[in-house]
């Protein structure tokens, strides 16, 4: 194959301009990037062969080798990994495959421009695009790789200028090697980093990927004073220069230790080597466990909910060991899906070394020690949510989301846990202007007439404080929670009640006012429907299709209307979250309300005496259900036909 030129994937080469010249004055993390990526490309070949041996051809033990040369001005890192083939080459490097590029490079922007508290540097290990990250500091970057198991090598190049070249090439050892041709300034006595230096090399290993599982290793030339027959320096003898392998690293996992001997920042420094982020964890939670079944546990919330975390391309999953042996990366099966956030690891001699995905997933061992992980998790939340108000909304800022999937994920679950959830849960109410209660706190403060938890969903609070059904519910004093997130009513409508009370909400169904009404309102509105019977009916004929039933309300003071959903079926939220998941079979069965006491009412009767066939009483009839789906935040079916009718009523 003779060298072929690629041009980069035009999002590439973006992110290729912004590293180059831009917003890292921290140049020294492309070492660990690098280191890391080599320490997964490890990882994956040790996890292939434990089902595929000959691939490691005999070689199996694992490095990951810097090498700095002062003639050519190059750092290498190499490491005996799983390698690429040219396929992978174009894919893994050539291309940014990952759908969230577009939504980093449009962050890296923004914190570009506006100075926000995001600054690149977190970006850059959300995003994972570690590999580039090495242009900051080098001119040229040149990879050689040999795939394990295959026979041919390959050479990559490219200048960060848009497009790279590939070649077949000589490589008698499998795995990769990344040689940086450094740029001017990183090199040299006069350079402030000067990463041909071994000294700062050895520190920045140190400083970052100490933890590396796998020995970082290093020549470095000594001098030495010989030695007699008898191991003693010869005194006087003129120095011989030797070559000395070091190991930079001291491998030893973290999570062995005791807990009381680690510092914060050594949990710290350990999080964002292993998963790549550039922020400190907002949670640690360092666990041994000893019994019938045996294990350690050390896992992380970072600091900020992934961009990505409830897309299909997030992978959700902790590493598995076994006596602190890698065994798996990701592995889904330990924590329920709605706890997908928490990253760490798990290391226990009850897990054998060789053990396919599929016999994980069956492994009792493994249950068990997720369902402990998951009553810990819940456990430490209840705690902090009790002790650390603050710390706990800012949990909850992060992941509430992900708590309220759990409530609705565990419908045919376990009790217990959706039991531990719902005391977790924090929503907006109408009892207070701003800060977030809990439902325990809602039902405290709920007056003795209400006897039902209403809710009422929107985009934000004002929406929900302009619907007209807030009105009365204000001036009878009771207490409404805000749901303003998609998943909050699927989440409440799966718990169905708390602690014996029903959840409610005001657009929906009968509002369950018996006990805060009196007998007479109850009453007057029986009577008033019985009076109309035949205006209702007929207005149902002209909104035939449209709204499954029409009522004169109890819920409304100073409104006209008002659009209610049907108790049996969705809500309009609801609706509105299956449209967009183009699931649209699932419709909110419709009910008008009238107010009776709105002068509109008694204009509707007039023109109804007119006859039903008159036309201002189906354009009356058709605006007034326009109008209640607006307030709902739907869009009428045909807008102009709706600003015709006004136009021409605001004319008269
Ligand atoms: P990330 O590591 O977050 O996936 P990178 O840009 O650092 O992103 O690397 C892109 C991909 O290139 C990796 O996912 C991996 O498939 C491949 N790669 C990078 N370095 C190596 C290496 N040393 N050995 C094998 N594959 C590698």
């Amino acid at each position: 194959m003779s060298k072929e030129t690629f041009e980069f994937q035009a999002e590439t080469k973006q992110l290729l301009n912004l590293m180059i010249h831009s917003i890292y004055t921290n140049h020294e993390i492309f070492l660990r990037e690098l280191i890391s990526n080599a320490s997964d490309a490890i990882d994956k070949l040790h996890f292939e062969s434990l089902t595929n041996s000959d691939l490691l051809a005999g070689e199996s033990d694992f490095s990951i080798y810097l090498i700095p040369d002062e003639k050519s001005h190059t750092l290498s890192i190499s490491d005996n990994g799983i390698g690429m083939n040219k396929e992978e080459l174009i894919n893994n490097i050539g291309t940014i495959a990952k759908s969230g590029t577009k939504a980093f490079l449009e962050k890296m922007l923004q914190a570009k421009t506006d100075n926000s508290p995001v600054s690149g540097k977190e970006l850059i290990g959300q995003f994972g695009v570690g590999f580039y990250s090495a242009f900051m500091v080098a001119n040229k970057i040149t990879i050689l790789t040999k795939k394990a198991g295959e026979k041919t090598a390959y050479k990559w190049e490219s200048a960060g200028d848009g497009s790279y070249s590939i070649e077949e090439c000589e490589k008698d050892t499998r795995g990769t090697t990344i040689v940086l041709t450094l740029d001017d300034t990183f090199y040299g006595d006069k350079a402030e980093e000067n990463f041909l230096d071994k000294n700062l090399l050895s520190h920045l290993v140190k400083k970052y990927s100490d933890y590396v599982r796998y020995p970082i290793k290093m020549n470095f030339t000594i001098q030495e004073t010989p030695k007699d027959a008898d191991g003693k320096e010869i005194a006087d003898a003129p120095k011989v220069e030797k070559t000395e392998v070091r190991t930079l690293n001291t491998m030893q996992p973290l999570w062995t230790r005791n807990k009381s001997d680690i510092k914060t920042e050594e949990y710290e420094e350990f999080y964002k080597n292993l998963f790549h982020d550039y922020e400190a964890p907002m949670k640690v939670m360092h666990n041994k466990v000893e019994g019938t079944i045996e294990y350690t546990s050390l896992l992380f919330f970072p600091a900020h909910a992934p961009y990505n975390l409830y897309h299909s391309d997030y992978e959700p999953g902790l590493q598995l060991y076994s006596r602190h042996v890698f065994i798996m990366d990701k592995c889904k099966d330990l924590l329920p899906e709605y706890l997908r956030f928490v990253k760490g690891l798990v290391d226990s001699p009850d897990f054998s070394l060789n053990i396919s995905r599929e016999l994980l997933q069956q492994s009792r061992e493994l249950k068990t020690i997720g369902r402990n992980l998951e009553k810990s998790i819940l456990k430490m939340l209840e705690r902090t949510m009790k002790n650390d108000r603050p710390a706990y909304e800012k949990f909850w800022a992060e992941y509430g989301k992900s708590l309220k999937i759990g409530v609705y994920n565990n419908i045919y679950g376990d009790k217990a846990v959706t039991e531990k959830l719902q005391e977790l849960l924090l929503f907006a109410t109408s009892f207070e202007d701003k800060g977030l209660v809990s439902l325990k706190e809602y039902v405290e403060r709920m007056p003795a007439t209400q006897k039902v938890i209403y809710y009422a969903t929107g985009k934000d609070r004002d929406a929900i404080n302009n619907l007209p059904q807030m009105e009365l519910i204000r001036d009878k004093g009771l207490g409404v929670l805000y749901l303003l997130d998609n998943v909050d009513e699927f989440a409440i409508e799966s718990l169905r009640e708390y602690n014996g009370k029903k959840f409610q909400s005001i657009s929906r169904g009968d509002l369950q006012l018996d006990d805060v009404e009196s007998e007479e309102v109850k009453k007057e509105t029986a009577d008033i429907t019985k009076e109309n019977e035949s205006l209702i009916k007929d207005m149902k004929e002209v909104l035939k299709g449209k709204v499954s039933d029409i009522k004169v309300s109890n819920r409304l003071k100073s409104s006209a209307v008002c659009l209610v959903a049907d108790e049996h079926g969705p809500s309009f939220a609801m609706e509105q979250v299956f449209a967009e998941a183009n699931n649209p079979m699932f419709k909110a069965q419709r009910i008008l309300e009238l107010n009776p006491h709105h002068a509109l009412f008694a204009r509707l009767q007039q023109l109804h005496d007119l006859g039903k066939d008159e036309p201002q009483f189906q354009d009356y009839c058709s605006l007034l259900y326009d109008q209640a789906l607006l307030i709902e935040g739907i869009m009428p079916d045909n807008p102009a036909h709706m600003a015709k009718l006004i136009a021409s009523l605001m004319a008269k």
